[in-house]
């Protein structure tokens, strides 16, 4: 997201007590007087997943400042890793709202049934009564919690129309609303805990110990005891309990629990492993590199977690509106009673009639249809290894019109390979055999981290070459690099390169070499020229050729894309046209733009948001970042390993799929129809019944059963989102 880079503002997520579907009025109110504070410059609150987020300005304020004034409102503060506890007292909580909901319902059954048998009258009330005890328990708690902060709630709302019902001497009436509010609640709380422990199932996946090689002998120890460096064992079938590097042994890796791939990992010495994925076949040793709070399950769980604590903008509009919507109610139901009164009309039924109306009227379904379905959609992401950092781009996901990719890394492999060395025949006195050419750019390149490097120092390697050393290394980005090697200057770049940094210097060969080049790019091979610079000027020594191999699925991906309704497919690259060109052709890419500097990316990025509005990034996340900042959503590849990736990008993709991004705008795209189909259910049934309570009147169970029911129904709605797959 664009922020103002200029303020020193830092953000910070306080986690709080939860109110499972209530409280929201409230939170606006707190939100209200947190700004107040000072140094406060933004402030989100929500006590249905339990957070206070705030951006603030750290010159004059900090996290523990705002902690205090949190806790001065009587909020009470949860601590970060209280996230086990907590489940188990969410757990216990709602067991208890469960047996209250039960406790009403008999309470109401009795009271109706000693009606009807003309039973002691005293019975009757004991149970109209514990009905309205145990049915109203909670309403009432948060009805006054809400008031506290200044604020009326649907709670507050639901209280009056019982005590009403109860007043014109209709206790029945009452006790069922409240048995059904109490219901729905209880429902409610329900779903929202599942969405959360769709995310908590991937702790679960952890082992609690680890098999660590102490002094060659194995030993079981706590994994919070195991420090970074430790070795640890795992056999065939062992859950992995720790992020590290693999030193001894061969397996596959079935990392699904994290990246959702179901495709099992080829594993040797070197390679990265994850906690909480399973080691399939072979044996692994595997030395610790991050502490288990820090593993990139911890970190996902984590960022799933503050995700769902940032709402989308449907859902922060309604929480928005619940407050002068209630007002509103309360108006409409004064007028209600007020006016016919005047007109002479009796009491008795004008106060019935407008106790329906308040309830036909109140907005309890308006107001679960977003987070229902946003917050499930987060968690069935997270279940498949893609990371929405807020509910906002989910709804972003579903406008996306152009999507623009990265080719390295993305579109390819990013395995580069080097396929050919050339020695230029005539070089002169400078000619190197083509073992020498190889080794004399590994000299240079083993400096770089570009792909291209990577790809230049490995082929070194596998033919076993003396790689002389290099000093005075730099780098062009996008174009090359330069470094001194045995006493020259050795210059590795592209076109752009060898006309743009050595613009003024005599290049001999040049022309023959970039005739060369062009006919290796039309091959689709990524080319670059090698020359040494000496007294004597520049020379052009040879050029390297690689290729990288397109991913396999990619041609498909982009066809679901484009059938989910994207118009425009861009590829993006720092790499020659032709060679972009081919690979675009192959996958079915609409426009290449090629041979851009990375700040080019940005710039290309700000043009199809002005032409298209809605753009979405696919980057490998590490040079793509600025870019993957700029597009409406920005989606990294490949976050399980990198900290850059979780840091810049809207959505992160934790395996190298891209079949993900399919499912990425199709869950955005569901999400939206669902968030329409509740709001057209809640609305729906709240116009339905107000036009016919006007009209001609309905009895006050049906009023309630309406409403209460279309709740239900938008909450199990949302819940349907959980199980969505491409
Ligand atoms: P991309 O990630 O799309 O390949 P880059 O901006 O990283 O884009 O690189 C663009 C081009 O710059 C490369 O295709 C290559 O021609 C040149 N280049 C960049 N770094 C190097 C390097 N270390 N060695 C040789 N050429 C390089
Ligand atoms: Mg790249």
């Amino acid at each position: 997201m664009a922020s103002t880079d200029s303020d020193p503002l830092s953000t910070c997520t306080i986690p709080i007590e939860r109110r499972g579907g209530r409280g929201e009025a409230g939170a606006r109110s707190l939100e209200r007087q947190l700004e107040q504070a000072p140094g406060v410059h933004d402030v989100e609150v929500s006590f249905r997943t339990g957070s206070v987020r705030v951006a603030y300005d750290e010159r004059v304020t900090d996290e523990e400042t705002i902690r205090r004034v949190v806790r001065d409102r009587n909020v009470s503060l949860h601590d970060e890793g209280e996230t086990e506890s907590d489940e188990v007292s969410t757990r216990s909580e709602l067991r208890r709202e469960a047996v209250f909901v039960a406790l009403t319902l008999l309470g109401m059954v009795t009271g109706l049934v000693t009606g009807w048998l003309d039973g002691p009258t005293l019975l009757g009330w004991v149970g109209y009564g514990g009905a309205y005890v145990f049915g109203g328990w909670y309403g009432l708690k948060g009805a006054i919690e809400t008031l506290r902060h200044r604020a009326v709630d649907i709670d507050l709302l639901m209280i009056v129309a019982a005590v009403g019902a109860l007043s014109i001497g209709a206790p029945f009436e009452g006790a069922m609303l409240l048995f059904l509010f109490s219901l729905s609640n209880t429902l409610q709380h329900y779903a929202i805990g599942r969405s959360r422990r769709a995310i908590k199932s991937l702790v679960e996946m952890r082992p609690d110990d680890a098999q660590v090689l102490r002094d060659g002998e194995e030993v079981t120890i706590p994994i919070d005891e195991v420090a970074v460096g430790d070795v640890f064992v795992v056999r065939p079938g062992d859950k992995i309990p720790l992020d590290g590097v693999v030193t001894s042994g061969e397996g596959t890796v079935d990392q699904s629990s994290l990246t959702g791939e179901s495709v099992p990992v080829p594993k040797e010495p070197g390679d990265e492993v994850f906690g909480g994925t399973i080691n399939e076949s072979g044996s692994l040793e595997i030395e610790v590199t991050r502490q288990a709070h820090e593993s990139a399950i911890s970190r996902l769980i984590h960022m799933v977690e503050r995700a769902q604590s940032e709402k989308a903008p449907t859902q922060r509009l309604i929480d928005r509106l619940e407050q002068p919507y209630v007002l509103g109610v309360f108006a409409l139901t004064i007028a209600a009673i007020g006016i016919p009164l005047a007109l002479g009309s009796e009491f008795t039924s004008t106060f019935y009639r407008a106790m329906t109306l308040m309830v036909a009227a109140s907005p309890c379904a308006v107001i679960i249809s977003t987070p229902a379905a946003v917050l499930s959609a987060i968690a069935s992401g997270g279940r498949q290894g893609v990371l929405f950092k807020g509910g906002e781009h989910v709804e972003t996901a579903a406008t996306i019109d152009a999507v623009a990719f990265d080719k390295t890394g993305t579109l390819t492999q990013g395995d580069t390979q080097l396929t050919d060395a050339f020695v230029r025949a005539s070089a002169g006195d400078g000619a190197l055999t083509e073992d020498e050419l190889l080794a004399t750019a590994a000299a240079v390149q083993a400096r770089s981290e570009h792909h291209l490097a990577r790809a230049t120092v490995t082929a070194a390697e596998e033919r076993s070459l003396t790689v002389p050393s290099a000093r005075g290394f730099q780098s062009v980005a996008g174009k090359g690099v330069r470094a001194e090697v045995e006493e020259v200057t050795i210059h590795i770049g592209n076109r752009s390169y060898f006309r743009t940094v050595l613009e003024d210097t005599r290049i001999e060969g040049l022309e023959p070499g970039l005739e060369r080049l062009r006919s290796l790019e039309a091959e689709g091979k990524t080319s670059v020229l090698v020359a040494r610079e000496d007294e004597g000027g520049v020379t052009v020594l040879g050029w390297l050729a690689f290729t990288d191999t397109v991913r396999p699925g990619a041609a498909e991906m982009i066809a679901d894309i484009r059938s989910l309704g994207v118009e425009h497919i861009v590829m993006l690259t720092g790499d020659n046209e032709r060679v972009a060109q081919r690979i675009a052709d192959e996958v079915g890419i609409d426009e290449v733009q090629a041979e851009l500097l990375p700040e080019e990316k940005v710039t290309t990025v700000e043009e199809l948001v002005n032409r298209h509005e809605n753009v979405a990034m696919v980057g490998d996340g590490v040079n793509d970042a600025p870019a993957l900042a700029t597009a409406s959503l920005g989606i990294a590849m490949g976050g399980a390993g990198t900290d850059v990736a979780l840091e810049t990008a809207d959505v992160v993709l934790m395996g190298d799929d891209l079949s993900k991004i399919p499912y990425v705008l199709g869950l955005g795209r569901r999400t939206r129809r669902t968030l329409v189909v509740n709001l057209a259910i809640a609305f729906g049934a709240i116009a339905l019944m107000v036009g016919a309570i006007l009209l001609r009147g309905i009895p006050l169970p049906l009023a309630v059963v309406g409403h209460e029911g279309s709740t239900v129904l938008v909450s199990l709605n949302g819940l349907r989102l959980l199980g969505f797959r491409k």
